[in-house]
């Protein structure tokens, strides 16, 4: 089938903060830059941040870099990547004010100074008391993100193509990466983008759990078409619960609520963390709040009639605080908890957040896969950066607000490593014949599929499972029953059906294709879960519940095609400074 085909010198798929940092640089470099998304770009995940985005300018209390890093590392219970967690947090000033320069409305504080806010595991002077770091735009700081980058990439005439679904990427023999086929979501059509570079920048996969925090657009794309083309996912079995979801929608409350004096108690009105957390208290890292959260609905603390949550008590902040930096958490407690948060605590359960593996990156943005040729094992053409990516700075555990900085940072790193690398490769090379079969017969198999099971009822098969198998706590029975079921679902997927083909939209069609990409990511997550036998930042076994540094400091690598996996050390080495040696994690 011949099929349109459109050359670019570089495709960006996705539209988030990591999508259009990176698109800006390279549109403004003079390159010719297609960014495709599956939602207009303002709508894009990112738009939901609230609480803010680190850096240590300082401006409310002292900080430097130097304790930001610590904080990264001792957050990521030294599973992070020292040189990487360096290079971000050394940029993060530069970076922040970067987007200030672009337009972006921060809050400010009496000084003009932008504002600052506590937020979880950022402390001073290593670890000795929190530190206010998040640059905040009140509760929305994402959506301030987004449109600032949204209009700076408009500026440079970068190309969007709005609605269009990236299906698979294009492979060659030599493992080099030549593009992506996609599909416009509105008319079904078909075509091939080649470029020189292609960045990944699909976001993340919190979709395969039922409670989640994310979009319904995160269905882990990036990680499904990597994983497809034969590209292993790091660190799969780290996902964040955050501990402030809504109970009973996920919706999230922001952790900027504990930075400005929220906290939170159990069934008797006491404040547990304390007990949890002698310093840090509400302000310790997630992991360590969510399973304090856990534990005390477990062990019968827990509030409402079935003792399933805790409350989030902030209406000692007072009316005019909750309004004016906390807007839209009072919305959000009003519309999908019904309480007004000045007068009453809100219901919350820690919920599905943030997936810190992915696609496995160095902090140049490169795509480093083994495959056996190209120097240092990275793959020619192929790039990825924010939540999709694992560089990895994040380790077994996110520090808030490290995400949108994350997207940022390296963005910006992405952009120049491309506008290099294309300086050596002037010309794209010649396409394989085979480039679009695969995600060709991907849509034939839904056009003809006849007696399949309906896509919602494998995808809720699917989430259900995560869910009950893969949870804050987990335990090795359910595990390995884990394993088998959700490979049970996997072969499920391959015969999905969309009924009614004449009655539905095409969002149909693109809902089969997510859960493609929603299945790998599922299977990657439980079966690195259950192979890892320690307790490690967001993983907390119930029979390994220590951190075993001697067998398990290492990052997984799990390949889709016989579900293998593979390790490779963690980088201890800084660029320019000590290491920080392993310690046990207190907050
Ligand atoms: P996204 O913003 O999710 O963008 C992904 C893009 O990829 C979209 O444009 C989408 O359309 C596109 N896409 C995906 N698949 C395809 C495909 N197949 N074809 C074409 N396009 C595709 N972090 C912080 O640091 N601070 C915070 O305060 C904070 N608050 C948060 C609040 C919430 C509710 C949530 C859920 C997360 C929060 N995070 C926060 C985390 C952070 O917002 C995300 O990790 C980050 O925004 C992800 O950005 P991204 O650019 O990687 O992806």
């Amino acid at each position: 089938m011949a099929l349109a085909k459109r050359t670019f010198d570089v495709v960006v798929v996705g539209a988030g903060g990591a999508g259009m940092r990176a698109a800006l640089s390279l549109s403004e470099a003079g390159l010719k830059v297609a960014v495709l998304s599956k939602v207009f770009p303002t709508r894009s995940h990112t738009v939901a941040a609230q609480g803010g985005i680190a850096a240590s300018l300082g401006n409310v209390n002292e900080d430097n870099w130097h304790w930001h890093m610590y904080d990264t590392v001792k957050g990521s219970d030294y599973l992070g990547d020292q040189d990487a967690i360096e290079f971000m947090c050394r940029a993060a000033p530069e970076v922040v004010y970067e987007l200030e320069h672009f337009g972006m409305p921060f809050d400010r504080l009496d000084s003009g100074k932008i504002y600052q806010r506590p937020f979880g595991g950022h402390m001073q002077d290593y670890g000795k008391n929190p530190v206010p770091r998040a640059c905040a735009a009140a509760d929305r700081t994402g959506h301030a993100l987004l449109h600032t980058l949204y209009q700076q990439n408009v500026r440079a005439n970068t190309n969007f193509f709005v609605e269009w679904m990236a299906l698979d990427l294009i492979r060659d023999q030599d493992g080099d990466v030549l593009g992506v086929v996609a599909m416009e979501i509105e008319t079904s059509e078909v075509m091939i983008l080649q470029a020189r570079a292609t960045l990944f920048a699909t976001g993340g996969a919190g979709r395969i759990f039922s409670a989640s925090t994310n979009a319904y657009i995160n269905t882990g794309d990036g990680l499904g078409m990597a994983a497809r083309a034969g590209i292993p996912l790091e660190d799969m079995e780290f996902f964040q619960f955050h501990p402030t979801g809504v109970h009973g929608s996920g919706v999230l409350i922001t952790e900027g609520v504990r930075g400005e004096g929220g906290y939170l108690v159990n069934k008797d009105g006491e404040r547990f963390m304390p007990r949890y957390a002698p310093t840090a208290k509400d302000l310790a890292s997630r992991d360590v709040v969510a399973r304090a959260m856990a534990t005390e609905i477990k062990e019968g603390r827990g509030c409402g009639p079935h003792g399933d949550h805790v409350m989030l008590k902030l209406d000692h902040l007072g009316d005019e605080v909750i309004r004016h930096r906390l807007p839209g958490i009072r919305d959000i407690a009003l519309k999908f908890a019904h309480v007004d948060p000045s007068k009453a605590p809100i219901p919350v359960v820690p919920t599905a957040h943030y997936m810190m593996g992915g696609i496995p990156t160095n902090y140049h943005g490169q795509v480093v896969a083994p495959h056996g040729t190209a120097p240092e094992d990275v793959v020619q053409g192929f790039y990825a950066v924010g939540e999709c990516a694992c560089v990895s700075v994040h380790g077994a555990n996110r520090l808030g607000c490290n995400s949108l900085l994350d997207l940022i940072v390296f963005g910006r790193s992405a952009a120049r490593q491309i506008i290099e690398d294309l300086k050596n490769n002037p010309n794209p090379k010649p396409l394989p014949a085979d480039a679009a079969d695969r995600p060709l017969a991907r849509l034939a198999r839904l056009d003809n599929q006849k007696n399949g099971e309906r896509v919602a009822e494998v995808g809720d098969a699917m989430r259900r499972t995560m869910q009950a198998h893969c949870g804050v706590f987990r335990f090795p029975d359910l595990m390995a029953e884990g394993v088998q079921k959700i490979r049970e679902v996997a072969e499920r997927v391959r015969v999905t059906e969309i009924k009614d083909k004449s009655k539905v939209f095409n969002t149909a069609r693109v809902e089969a294709l997510e859960l493609d990409n929603l299945i790998e990511v599922a299977q990657a997550t439980m079966t690195a879960a259950e192979a890892r036998k320690e307790s490690r930042g967001a993983h907390a076994r119930e029979d390994f519940p220590e951190r075993d540094d001697k067998n398990w400091l290492k990052h997984s690598l799990y390949y889709s095609e016989g579900h293998r996996l593979d390790y490779k050390p963690v980088r201890l080495k800084p660029l320019t400074v000590e290491s920080f040696p392993l310690k046990a994690r207190v907050y």
